[in-house]
């Protein structure tokens, strides 16, 4: 079942950028270094100290490790074919070879793959012998009114992509693979601990369509470290509290790779392809209020609230939230407390000729400021 690059190139010019869907997740819970299994195992990330620079966004919040962005680029001159696992029965094959001494590290998405998540490849590389990249557009984490149509599907480029980033696999599902019965089937996983807050309260079904097509992406490929991206805070929050509540955190562990900026500082976003020239002329304005306003002498969450609004607001924006939040569990913090161990985190949408884009993006606050 299993395929090259090469030799499915005709079979996926037959089935075009249908095939994949993807997967999102991201956590944070409270686990002990010394609880985190193999990867900590393999020393192949150094553990952030928070306090030395928050702005490198990097470190290790409740319980998930974040990844440390090495000086240099994976080699990219080793390059080899990858391997397309089209369905379950491949993935699965692929993953109980005799072949497959390793560790395996996965890397979900939803594909139209940017830097932002060959970085993730780059990490996964560091973590693991082997890299696997699921690509898929899981229907169960869109609400109806959202782009699950329209997301970019780009197949073809993605795996030239992973290729030249030395990914071995990539798992590429249909959503009848993945939904025997339908989306979203008839046992979910419901992270619970996030409802009404932040991003969860503006999309009230995604955070357990994203829980559940991991749990299945976990379930199937097995593999000993999965990544994702600071980009998605709430999201890695929920990953790494589901591994923990659902007792998965000694098989599978979590790295979270920093995200991954344009020059201007925009996040890199597969959505950012929706974003007309004036939009993505704007865009720039969402990071430089979360860090302006987060490295104000004497900054509380009430003034990072009011300021980064005031600022987005300015140009144009609408906000859906601002939050500032323990990084733990995402709830709150009052307004006159300290930004110490926080992340914060924004919605906005941005419009223009009758276009409309929503952009999230995060900071995270060291232990110490
Ligand atoms: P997606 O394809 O959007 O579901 O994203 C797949 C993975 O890539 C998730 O773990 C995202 O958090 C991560 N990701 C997306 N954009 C970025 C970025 N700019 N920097 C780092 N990680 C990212």
């Amino acid at each position: 079942m299993a395929a090259t690059a090469a030799s499915v190139a005709q079979e996926l010019r037959q089935v075009p950028e249908q095939l994949p869907g993807a997967a999102r997740a991201g956590g944070l819970a409270p686990l002990p270094l010394a609880s985190l299994p193999k990867a900590a195992a393999g020393g192949a990330t150094t553990p952030m100290d928070l306090g030395a620079s928050w702005m490198l966004q990097l470190g290790k919040a409740n319980g998930a490790r974040f990844g440390a962005r090495a000086m240099s680029q994976a080699r990219t001159d080793n390059a080899a074919d990858v391997e397309v696992l089209p369905a379950c029965d491949a993935m699965r094959a692929w993953r109980r070879s005799p072949a497959r001494t390793g560790r395996v590290a996965l890397v979900p998405t939803m594909g139209n793959l940017h830097e932002g998540h060959l970085e993730l490849v780059d990490e996964a590389r560091r973590q693991a012998d082997e890299v696997l990249v699921s690509i898929f557009v899981n229907p169960s984490q869109f609400a109806p009114h959202e782009d699950l149509d329209r997301y970019p599907r780009t197949f073809q480029r993605d795996l030239e992509l992973l290729r030249s980033r030395g990914a071995a696999a990539v798992f590429a599902p249909t959503p009848d693979d993945m939904y025997p019965g339908g989306s979203p089937g008839g046992v979910v996983v419901t992270p619970s601990f996030v409802e009404g807050k932040n991003e969860a309260a503006c999309r009230p079904f995604h955070f357990s369509g994203v829980a559940t097509v991991c749990l299945k992406l976990f379930n199937l490929c097995r593999p000993d470290v999965a990544i994702f991206g600071q980009k998605d805070a709430m999201q890695c929050v929920v990953i790494s509290r589901m591994l923990e509540d659902l007792m998965l955190d000694s098989q599978v562990s979590l790295v979270i790779a920093p995200t991954s900026r344009e020059s201007d500082g925009l996040a890199r976003s597969s959505r950012n392809a929706y974003l007309t020239p004036g939009m993505r002329s704007r865009a720039p304005a969402i990071y430089a209020a979360l860090t302006g306003a987060t490295q104000a002498v004497g900054a509380t969450p009430g003034s990072v609230r009011k300021t980064v609004r005031e600022q987005l607001e300015a140009v144009g924006m609408e906000v859906n939230y601002i939050s500032v939040a323990d990084r733990r569990d995402m709830s709150e913090k009052a307004d006159g407390e300290g930004l110490a161990d926080s992340v914060v985190s924004v919605a906005c949408l941005l419009e223009e000729d009758g276009k409309q884009c929503r952009l999230i993006d995060n900071v995270l606050i060291p232990r110490t400021v």
